[in-house]
């Protein structure tokens, strides 16, 4: 028997894991709590100079708010799978889908032409 979340073999019937302190459940009971897997999204703002230059709100399926300044990076975790990704400052709104199937990286700029987010 292994500890689910550290793996470390644990003494045949260890409540906890004496590595880690990991409550040692029952695989059936381990396989129900066991929701979809979670990925660190990484958004990369990058640094930009205008005279106003206010934080970005990152709105995580119309739910979890985050904001990310000018060359500020935040780590947010995402279950697998599509989610919505709303970036907004002021009156500008950009839009995303985001299909979550690893870790990934998002970089965020404005243009400076345009005045658009840029992400990719
Ligand atoms: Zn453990």
């Amino acid at each position: 028997m292994f500890c689910p979340k550290c793996g470390a073999q644990l003494v045949p019937g260890a409540r906890f894991c004496p590595k880690c302190g990991q409550e040692a459940g029952a695989p059936e009971q381990a396989a129900e709590t066991a929701g979809p897997q979670i990925y660190t999204v990484t958004f990369i703002r990058e640094k930009q100079w205008f005279a106003i230059n206010p934080a970005v709100k990152i709105l995580v399926d119309e739910r979890d708010e985050y904001r990310i300044d000018s060359g500020e990076t935040i780590r947010v975790p995402m279950a697998a799978g599509v989610h919505g990704v709303t970036f907004k400052c002021g009156i500008r709104n950009k839009v995303i889908q985001l299909e979550v199937r690893s870790d990934l990286c998002l970089n965020l700029k404005w243009n400076r032409l345009t005045g658009s987010l840029v992400v990719k």
